[in-house]
């Protein structure tokens, strides 16, 4: 990968990369970075920064690369110091304990229910920055929603593909022109694990697809207690055609997407059942895995089981949950390409063509055309929206599904979306917590009381916490740029637009995302003369970091991309906007932990949630956003600011530009810089109190796996299908 391989890591990488050979008093550190538990357990993670802190941080925190590259005589110190060992022998004794559910909150109300797992498959999983099989959002709620199962002792198991170039890495022309370099990654420097079949086989299933055999393989990424399968096709036994399916995630055009999916849903069926794995209930998350309900219903066909029959029974133990209202989210493939990749299926499962062609079928989208996320709706018993608004926005775009039923009586609710305290709570923050809330809270974080009590915090100490947390950034960005500089910039341009005169004093706000248009990165330019008033002031500066990809097919969202690039070098806004390359979720972490304010402004209603100012709240950052997803449910007046819905008839970009300014002029900056004793802004740090408490209450993965399992998943594992009408449409 670009980023790492070349940025931080230049460093480091001249030396030799060797296997792994720990002294035999610790050699369970191979254990210790192969579950990927290590990356939210404080403790084990200050295990691997005893061994080596400077190339901790170089590796950007990869445990396997760190003890690939510690010298065998530093491994032998550490494995005669005594306190290094009392460490090492905690750290283990604490991985022992994920072998089983015990203690946790399912083990213990309902450790007795023995059927299971849950299977969650998903196109995408975002682990950890060293894992690079994610492009962003929804990955890396994949991956929360692992280690919050996995805290909670749920029983899932995770399905997936294996990129093995993963997503892109971005690198920026020197005119901002967004270009897509692509390295193969090296697995050996993953927690990944090769699965064996029975016999030793290095593939479990095999698929048919494009006319031909498939071998499909799977790695394991162990996630806590949470096995996640990545399926693999690049294996001698495959076409070479076949061995590049999964090169790359969302890239090329619909064919190869459609033969991805494939493999990811008939292929995750059959390695499940390979590996002796029998859920009790399926969820897919997003329409990508639709795939999966039709293996279903082909295993129950060629039992002799009736179409009808088939759907009812898929349906009763099937969870879809879509993740956007915006149509180019959504899959959709012509019958021919169907029939081309999956063959004459049909005469297989004994039932005629269009009977099953019908599956797919969406009443607003073109004639002879297969929809995922329609089958996906139709064999799921429960689907749902991520937020409270995306839930209606589902029911209103899908209802036409059931043109018979009540909107009230669709089978469509809504789980707003968490992310995973322990992975992007920042280490300063829980620490400050555990010495002014007790070292219980965190135990105890799912319950209103700790996050009550967060008001009554210090606000001085508080506030100290924080600009820990900014100096790190800051300092972040500057060894970034300076990595980048030595290794590919060529103009002092990129090194002045990549954040190196960002100083800490300023108000420093965050803008992290895709750059797909409707999130309207571009909508605070709109005037640029009052923006540059607010960002050049001598007493009150404001400035703005900016990171985020645009997809390698989206021209105009790397046309904004490219404008906003321009803004960050031009002189007359004195360097207060950053442009940060390869957002990903190393980045992501130094981001939310260290500005001021998370910046948010879809353009409603296509922000399905955002979680990425869910991990603002949860390092005390309070978030200014219009009133889309998560925040037109989460914002109580004093945990940030709302742009309001526009009126009707008003240019809503117009209209929620202004509010920005005004906001900005009158409400955040003088805000921030009214200050107290020793510099406090004391009624600022009220508002992140209120950030805190908000969406540690009502935000995390913990909160919304709970909901999951209580809505789905305990009803399967107690014998209990649904059992609803399916639509007719
Ligand atoms: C959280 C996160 C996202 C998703 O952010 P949204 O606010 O939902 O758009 C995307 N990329 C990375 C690297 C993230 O950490």
């Amino acid at each position: 990968m670009w980023g790492p391989a070349v940025s931080t890591l230049s460093r480091a990488s001249k030396e030799v990369v060797r296997p792994v050979q720990l002294p035999e008093r610790i050699k369970g550190l191979q254990a210790i970075a192969t579950n990927l538990s290590w990356s939210w357990d404080a403790d084990a993670r200050a295990l691997f920064r005893r061994i080596d802190n400077t190339l901790w941080y170089l590796t950007r925190h990869n445990p396997i690369s760190l003890l690939q590259r510690t010298p065998v005589e530093r491994l032998a110190v550490c494995a005669e110091d005594p306190e290094f060992l009392a460490h090492y022998d905690r750290v283990l004794a604490g991985l022992e304990r994920l072998s089983s559910n015990a203690g946790t909150w399912f083990g213990t109300a309902y450790g007795d229910l023995a059927a299971g797992p849950i299977a969650y498959f998903c196109a995408e999983f975002g682990l950890h920055n060293s894992v690079p099989i994610y492009s962003g959002g929804l990955g890396i709620l994949a991956g929360d929603h692992c280690k919050s199962a996995s805290d909670l002792g749920v029983p899932l198991v995770g399905v997936g593909l294996f990129y093995t170039r993963g997503y892109f890495d971005q690198r920026l022309r020197i005119d901002g022109w967004q270009e897509d370099a692509d390295e193969t990654f090296d697995p050996a420097t993953t927690p990944l694990a090769p699965v064996r079949g029975p016999a030793g086989e290095l593939y479990l299933t095999t698929v048919q697809a494009s006319g031909r055999t498939v071998h499909v393989g799977a790695w394991k990424a162990t996630v806590g207690r949470i096995p996640v399968y990545l399926l693999d096709t690049d294996l001698e036994e495959n076409d070479p055609a076949d061995r590049q399916v999964l090169r790359q995630l969302y890239a090329g055009g619909p064919e190869l997407r459609l033969r991805q999916e494939w493999i990811l849903g008939v292929g995750g069926v059959r390695v499940l059942r390979t590996l002796g794995i029998q859920p009790a209930g399926w969820h897919a998350n997003e329409g990508h895995a639709a795939f999966m309900f039709l293996e279903r219903l082909r295993e129950l066909t060629r039992q002799g089981v009736s179409l009808n029959e088939a759907v009812r029974r898929v349906r009763a133990t099937s969870l879809f949950t879509t993740h956007t209202p915006v149509p180019a989210g959504h899959d959709v493939f012509s019958h021919e390409q169907v029939e081309r990749c999956a063959g004459r299926l049909w005469e297989e499962m004994g039932v005629r063509r269009s009977d099953l062609l019908a599956l797919g079928r969406n009443p607003a989208a073109a004639e002879r055309t297969f929809h995922m996320t329609a089958a996906a709706i139709r064999l799921s018993g429960r689907v749902n929206g991520v937020a409270a608004r995306h839930g209606e926005e589902t029911r209103r775009i899908w209802g036409d599904l059931w043109p018979r039923r009540e909107p009230s009586r669709l089978p469509i609710v809504h789980v707003t979306n968490g992310v995973h305290l322990g992975t992007w709570m920042a280490q300063p923050l829980k620490d400050f917590l555990d010495r002014s809330l007790g070292a219980g809270w965190s135990r105890m974080a799912d319950d209103q009381q700790p996050w009550d009590r967060v008001l009554s915090l210090d606000s001085a100490a508080l506030w100290e916490v924080h600009l820990r947390l900014k100096a790190f950034l800051l300092n972040f960005i500057r060894e970034e740029a300076r990595d980048r500089w030595a290794a590919y910039w060529r103009e002092p341009a990129h090194v002045v637009g990549a954040g190196t005169l960002l100083s800490s004093g300023a108000l420093t706000i965050g803008f992290a995302r895709r750059f797909a248009t409707y999130k309207r990165a571009d909508l605070i330019f709109r005037d640029r003369d009052r923006l540059r008033r607010l960002l050049v002031n001598r007493r009150q500066p404001v400035q703005i970091i900016f990171a985020g990809k645009a997809h390698p097919a989206d021209e105009p969202g790397k046309k904004i991309l490219q404008e906003i690039h321009a803004f960050t070098r031009d002189p007359s806004f004195e360097g207060r906007i950053a442009f940060l390359e390869d957002y990903e979720m190393h980045l992501a972490h130094r981001l939310v932990q260290g500005v001021d304010l998370w910046l948010n402004l879809p353009r409603p209603p296509l922000e399905a949630c955002g979680t990425s100012g869910m991990k603002a709240g949860l390092n005390a950052v309070p978030q200014l956003s219009t009133a889309d997803g998560w925040w037109a449910e989460a914002y109580n007046g004093m945990n940030g600011w709302l742009i309001p819905p526009a009126p009707a008839g008003v240019d809503p970009d117009a209209f929620d530009a202004e509010q920005f300014y005004r906001l900005l002029e009158t409400e955040v900056v003088p805000l921030f810089y009214d200050r107290g004793e020793r510099r406090v802004p004391v009624a600022w740090v009220e508002r992140m109190k209120q950030a805190l408490r908000v969406t540690g209450e009502r935000f995390t993965a913990n909160r919304m796996v709970r909901e999951y399992a209580r809505g789905c998943y305990l009803p399967w594992l107690r014998g209990e299908p649904f059992n609803d009408d399916p639509p007719v449409a």
